[in-house]
């Protein structure tokens, strides 16, 4: 049964007033990929009165008025991607699709939706209860960030939402203590996970450059956003507080880290995987043709790319779910009535961090003087490609299951630093995980770009190549072909056109190959590749670097890789 969305819903359950009301800019499905939906799950086993406004318009007040006003709090989050990122593309183009809208047309979600939503409360509602801020959109912005629509560095989106708190991360665990704080009319200020303003700075926070500082110094913006990713590690982390104007942004510590039990509970809620039929009356949502029959198997990422924000979203520790109860999760699909046989994907971030986490890591943190995985993957870790590789050979097995497939990409690195169960692992997902193509991110070839992107070097790559090709070859695959398929970036900061040349001609000797998913990079809030493009800085040795900031040149490097302009080099690839 979904949460009510009408007052007629309410009515029907009984309920005059709801204790919370979620409001996103995604529609309302009922699935564990969506936020809303899960936030919702968890307080409503709590046994609080949860209601859902999905994609309210952002014009009138009567759509977000039309539950009331809830008794404890709201809770607005952009939806499942920034809203910026998810309406324009990397050349500021305005995005005509959204999948996570009625019919796939992107004309739903407001820009800033963090924002304009909570501003459409206050204007619905004087004097309401507490407004809490979640999901990625508010979790990235929630210090001083380089915003690269406008081009300037902005404040927390807390105050520029004028919402009272914030919760960063993945709030599963936060957003209980916080609804039984505000329930018992007690402060939550102590809430790991979350954010606030305060008017002194409090005694035992880590003071962080103050955004006058970080907007007239990239020294201190460097700094800055060193400290608060420093303090983002569920065991390390200490409270930071930033000044903005006559307030300080207090950031607490991080939510620790669920155990595999906590996981399991979570994931066990009696998701229905459907749109709510209040949403699905206005159009069906393209989301839902591949994260319905998705299993999300673990969170969080140690690969620590530098464009990617997992780490400061997610962490940088891998907590997983059971074998046990992902099993019982795909039995469940495989009984629903529309079930083709097919898993989209059974994974998380990155597809072999599954079941395994350095012990180092555990009990003390993890490294700050070190990665996880590059320049090579750290001896400490002990690589194991064993607990995924048992899970896809008993989802496959399941009765009414087909094929079960590996979405997200894996870290080709790691898979060969596993003497015991890499190349298992490798024909396993071969024989049956992909249907014909497995996909492989290097992103470059360049040492220079890659160092920078915090990607592994190109021979790891050849490597891995050679074994895949050898195993398609041998027959240790029944597949009769298989391709890689590779994704790179163009004009990540530190790239240029000289450096997507030799990309060109490393795709086309080395893995012969005209590359098709090249994207051009986006500087999104809170990474250090972000940080690289706001300061044109390696914020690791303080050394210049060059950027490309110009849309023309950006398209260009593109286009060098997908041969588009090739006649304008002619026989002289490397363009002197
Ligand atoms: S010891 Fe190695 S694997 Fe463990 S946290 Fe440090 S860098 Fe990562």
């Amino acid at each position: 049964m979904f949460l009510p969305t009408t007052k007629q819903e309410m009515d029907q359950l009984g309920w005059d007033q709801l204790d919370i009301i979620l409001v996103s800019g995604d529609s309302y499905i009922d699935s564990p990929y969506s936020g809303i939906a899960l936030i919702g799950r968890v307080l409503q086993k709590a046994g609080y009165r949860v209601g859902v406004i999905a994609q309210p318009d952002p014009n009138d007040t009567k759509d977000i008025s039309r539950l009331g006003e809830p008794a404890l709090f709201w809770g607005v989050s952009a939806g499942a991607v920034d809203s910026l990122v998810s309406n324009y593309t990397a050349l500021k183009k305005p995005r005509k699709q959204d999948d996570f809208t009625p019919n796939g047309i992107n004309n739903r979600r407001p820009d800033r939706a963090t924002i304009v939503y909570t501003n459409l409360i206050r204007r619905a509602f004087k004097n309401t209860c507490p407004i809490l801020l979640g999901g990625i959109e508010a979790s990235l912005r929630r210090i001083s960030h380089y915003d690269f629509w406008t081009n300037k560095i902005r404040g927390s989106v807390l105050l520029d939402a004028k919402a009272d708190y914030l919760l960063y991360g993945m709030a599963d665990k936060s957003v209980l203590q916080f609804a039984a704080a505000i329930k018992n009319g007690e402060s939550p200020e102590s809430i790991r996970g979350l954010v606030f303003a305060s008017k002194t700075l409090p005694l035992n926070a880590i003071e962080l450059p103050s955004l006058d500082a970080v907007r007239a110094d990239s020294n201190a913006f460097i700094k800055a956003f060193t400290l608060f990713y420093q303090n983002c590690d569920p065991v390390t982390g200490q409270r930071t507080a930033q000044r903005h104007d006559e307030r300080w942004i207090v950031v607490n510590p991080p939510a620790r880290t669920l155990s595999t039990m906590e996981m399991d509970e979570i994931y066990a809620q009696p998701f229905t995987r459907e749109q709510h039929p209040y949403y699905e009356a206005q159009g069906k949502v393209k989301a839902l043709e591949t994260i319905r029959f998705s299993v999300v198997t673990h969170r969080g990422c140690y690969g620590e790319c530098n464009f990617c924000a997992i780490a400061v979203h997610e962490g940088r520790t891998v907590q997983w779910r059971s074998e046990r109860s992902i099993l019982h999760e795909i039995q469940q699909i495989s009984k629903l009535p529309d079930f083709k046989g097919n898993i989209y994907d059974l994974s998380g971030p990155t597809a072999n961090m599954y079941g395994f986490e350095c012990q180092k890591k555990l009990s003390s943190g993890a490294c700050r003087d070190k990665r996880c995985l590059t320049p090579q993957p750290c001896l400490t870790l002990r690589i194991d490609h064993q607990p995924h590789l048992s899970l896809l050979e008993k989802a496959r097995k399941i009765e009414g299951v087909k094929k079960v497939f590996i979405a997200s990409g894996i870290r080709y690195d790691m898979l060969l630093r596993d003497p015991g169960s890499g190349n298992a692992y490798l024909k396993e997902i071969c024989d049956h995980h992909v249907s014909g193509q497995l996909k492989v991110a290097p992103e470059h070839d360049s040492p220079k770009v890659l160092q920078l992107m915090g990607k592994p070097g190109k021979e790891s790559l050849i490597q891995f190549k050679e074994k895949f090709d050898q195993l398609s070859k041998n027959g240790g695959s029944s597949k009769p072909k298989q391709f890689l398929t590779y994704y790179f970036i163009a004009a990540h900061p530190g790239c240029t056109r000289k450096d997507m040349l030799g990309l060109k001609t490393f795709a086309s000797t080395k893995l012969h190959v005209t590359p098709e998913q090249t994207q051009i990079f986006t500087p999104t809030p809170s990474t250090w590749s972000t940080l690289m493009y706001a300061t044109e800085t390696d914020p690791f040795t303080g050394e210049h670097i060059f950027v490309e900031k110009d849309p023309v040149q950006k398209q260009k490097q593109k286009d060098i890789l997908l041969e588009k302009d090739k006649h304008k080099y002619g026989k002289n690839p490397a363009g002197l």
